[in-house]
């Protein structure tokens, strides 16, 4: 819509410069843009907010009193230093400024306002060094009104030189400019018992009271719902759309299971039954498999492969890397035995085959000799083709885009279009699935096969117990005595460069600001480090330590990271499922899917730097193989910081829902439209897909009820927008971060 008050441009609105400190700030360009940026939380004049509790690394603006200020002349440098204390009352935060005696003479004992900047533990107190505030009688002075004072003070997310109150202003400058009526994206607000879209903007920046804000809210977080799921069902609609070849398995299924040394789960039969069905159909199946490293989704997987040979068609496997696929293959072949394997035909595409090989298995998948291709992402090459491509599966979702499963879909032949099975070890909870995977559907397999090893998990935490340490070496020291391997795993590759842990984080990607709730719970879950600041333990400093401890003398220990080469990298692997090298020094390279069942110990330096699904999957590589698993996560973070809280609550469960849950609740996110996996983040606002799980599920249904109505949204231009505005940000996020 071109006559979209929201597309406009906010230099014309708000001015140059604020419009430069804001898009640089927020990446903040339209109208739209910036009344999307909501408060984090609400703030009262006459209530202070309390100062215990803030954590070091915090960015806080918090309403205070000063309690106490004075200016002395420094020891070591010219110039004075000014101390002042605020309070709650009870609590006090140090703020330090130097050379601005002046400001000590502002800030005199009584005065109330807010302030905003880092915490830092400076001799173990908290303190704000050069804190950016306002004080309370300066926005009286500016002539805003006195009734002002009694209504919330919206703190918007912020950062050091753009603070909440300069925010705030230019928010109240865009709202003067909005026109009356704003075409509202949810088609009947009212009748739904919410506000309307310009009321609600008006209620969250503008609130006279806390009812006005927490109404507004609630009529924004159902709109950004629906927006979400309409572009979902729209999307799952369209997928469903096309036209599939139906596939059904017979004899050779049969003989397969007939085989098998062991019973499917309970879980596997029932996820084969869905499967079988969506195979079957005329339209193509779009279904995500999810479930613990280990729970049978890829035997799963290949029974679907199974069906879809017997009725004449080929299956590729997707993996995310070399090893895994190679892996992949050689567990498909051993799992099928010779005379099926004969005839399937399985083979191997990845990028740095050699060029005869290449050519020859490219022509077994053009031909259709080979019934299942297994590969990396060469498979998405235009080079690649295939006689009769019935399935595709895509093993570990999470690094593969939207973009990608469609570019595989687009080889089916004669129009067709192939089915798609999406396999991921990494737990999804529910509503996540709802948000993220909202075009697919989700079959969980939550049983193990029976047993399996049990992974034993204990925090060493040094900031207590220095002297662990030195238990945690002698501990995989005996796991090598008994003939088994190890894993040493760290955050950083070397002093300057950090594994980039995001390619691999599970996809409830980004934090957002959720609702309002006291700034400490949306902290960051890592602390952000500031540049040049250590990055934890890196593979360099740990495999020199190793190599030179005489616990592991005669060992071979080996690096593996994602800076060496691919055949490196392949070779390492190679040398390690054979036995040959004892203990690797790993980045997160080793998380998703590597399988070598003599692996039994696994220690994790400086746990508290990884994820807590992060740390759940990498400890999944151990107890693979009936081997009893340990898993020592060790920790400098200190008891009682949210940093010690993740990597406890990864050691107290080996339930990796509940832990998904949990790293849910203590990110708050989870993102959308489907891009989330390709690196796009555009992020929930309102939404929480750890507490409206209710609220998605609902504005699901409304979609699905609209779209249904109205396939190309012709009857809803407001809600057409308002997707078209989320998808343009998204693209506009991922070309800023590109
Ligand atoms: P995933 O892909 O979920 O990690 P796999 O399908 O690779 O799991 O299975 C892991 C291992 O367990 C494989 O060696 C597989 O043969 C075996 N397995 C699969 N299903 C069962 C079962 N129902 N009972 C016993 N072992 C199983
Ligand atoms: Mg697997």
């Amino acid at each position: 819509m071109a006559d979209d008050p929201l597309a406009r441009r906010l230099d014309a609105v708000v001015g140059g410069t604020s419009a430069k400190a804001l898009e640089r700030a927020f990446g903040h360009r339209t109208l739209g843009d910036l009344l999307g940026h909501y408060p984090r939380r609400y703030a009262h004049r006459g209530e202070l907010t309390p100062l215990a509790g803030l954590r070091e690394g915090e960015d806080v603006t918090v309403v205070a009193t000063v309690r106490s200020s004075s200016s002395r002349r420094m020891a070591q440098r010219r110039g004075t230093l000014e101390d002042v204390v605020i309070t709650d009352g009870t609590g006090t935060l140090a703020l330090t400024f130097f050379n601005s005696a002046w400001r000590a003479e502002r800030l005199r004992p009584g005065v109330r306002g807010l302030f905003a900047g880092k915490v830092q533990l400076y001799k173990g107190v908290p303190q704000l060094t050069h804190p950016e505030y306002q004080l309370f009688d300066d926005e009286d002075a500016e002539a805003t009104g006195l009734e002002r004072a009694e209504w919330p003070i919206p703190i918007y997310p912020a950062t050091g030189s753009l603070p909440s109150w300069r925010i705030r202003k230019a928010i109240e400058v865009a709202l003067d400019v909005l026109p009356e009526e704003l075409p509202d994206p949810v088609p009947d607000a009212a009748a739904r018992g919410l506000l309307g879209f310009r009321e609600a903007l008006e209620a969250v920046h503008r609130p006279r009271t806390d009812e006005d804000w927490a109404r507004g809210r609630e009529a924004l977080r159902y709109q950004e719902a629906l927006v979400l799921q309409t572009a979902l069902v729209q999307r799952r609609d369209q997928l469903r759309a096309a036209t599939a070849v139906p596939r059904t398995g017979g004899a050779l299924l049969a003989a397969f299971d007939a085989a098998l040394p062991f019973e499917l789960t309970g879980d596997q039969r029932a996820a084969g039954e869905a499967i079988a069905a969506d195979l079957a159909a005329l339209r193509p199946m779009n279904r995500l498999v999810q479930g613990e490293v280990g729970s049978g989704k890829t035997l799963v997987a290949l029974r679907a492969m199974l069906a879809v040979a017997e009725s004449g068609g080929q299956s590729a496997l997707l993996a995310p890397t070399e090893v895994l696929a190679q892996q992949h293959l050689r567990s498909i072949a051993r799992t099928l035995g010779p005379d099926l394997a004969a005839r399937l035909r399985p083979i191997l595409i990845t990028g740095r085959m050699p060029a005869a090989d290449r050519k020859r298995a490219l022509l077994a998948a053009a031909s259709g000799q080979s019934r299942i291709v297994v590969g990396t992402h060469a498979l998405l090459g235009e080079h690649v083709t295939f006689a009769d491509l019935g399935l595709v599966v895509v093993d570990e979702q999470h690094r593969f885009g939207v973009e990608q499963r469609d570019s595989l879909r687009g080889k089916g032949a004669g129009g067709a279009v192939p089915h798609l099975l999406v396999l991921t070890a990494t737990p999804i909870p529910r509503t996540v699935a709802m948000t993220v995977f909202g075009d697919l559907d989700v079959t969980t397999i939550a049983e193990l096969p029976a047993g399996r090893g049990r992974i034993e998990s204990h925090v060493v935490p040094l900031a207590e117990r220095p002297a662990w340490s030195a238990r945690v070496w002698a501990r995989l020291a005996e796991e090598l005595a008994a003939g088994r391997q190890g894993f040493v795993v760290v955050p950083a590759i070397d002093a300057a460069t950090e594994e980039d842990a995001d390619e691999l984080a599970l996809p409830v990607p980004e934090r957002a600001v959720a609702a309002p709730v006291p700034e400490r719970a949306v902290a960051a879950p890592v602390p952000e480090r500031a540049e040049g600041e250590s990055k934890g333990a890196t593979v360099a400093d740990a495999l020199a330590m190793l190599r030179a401890h005489p616990a592991f003398a005669g060992r071979r220990i080996e690096p593996l990271h994602g800076r060496m080469g691919a055949e490196e990298k392949d070779e390492t692997m190679r040398a390690f499922a054979a036995g040959d090298i004892d203990v690797l020094v790993a980045t997160t390279v080793i998380e998703v899917g590597v399988d070598v069942p003599n692996a039994s110990a696994m220690v994790v330096l400086d746990a508290d730097r990884f994820g807590v699904s992060q740390l759940h999957q990498l400890r999944g590589r151990v107890g693979r193989g009936g081997l009893p698993g340990l898993a020592l996560f060790v920790t400098n973070a200190p008891e009682g910081t949210l940093a010690r809280e993740r990597v406890e609550a990864v050691a107290a469960t080996l339930d990796g829902f509940a832990l998904a849950e949990r790293d849910l609740a203590l990110r708050h996110e989870g993102d959308v439209l489907g891009a989330a996996q390709s690196g796009r983040r555009s992020r929930l606002r309102l939404l929480s897909a750890a507490t409206d799980g209710e609220l998605i599920a609902r504005a699901r249904e409304d979609a699905i009820a609209i779209v249904a109505d109205d396939p190309e949204l012709a009857g809803h231009p407001a809600l057409a927008a308002a997707i078209a505005r989320r998808v343009d940000e998204a693209a506009r996020e991922f070309l800023t971060r590109a």
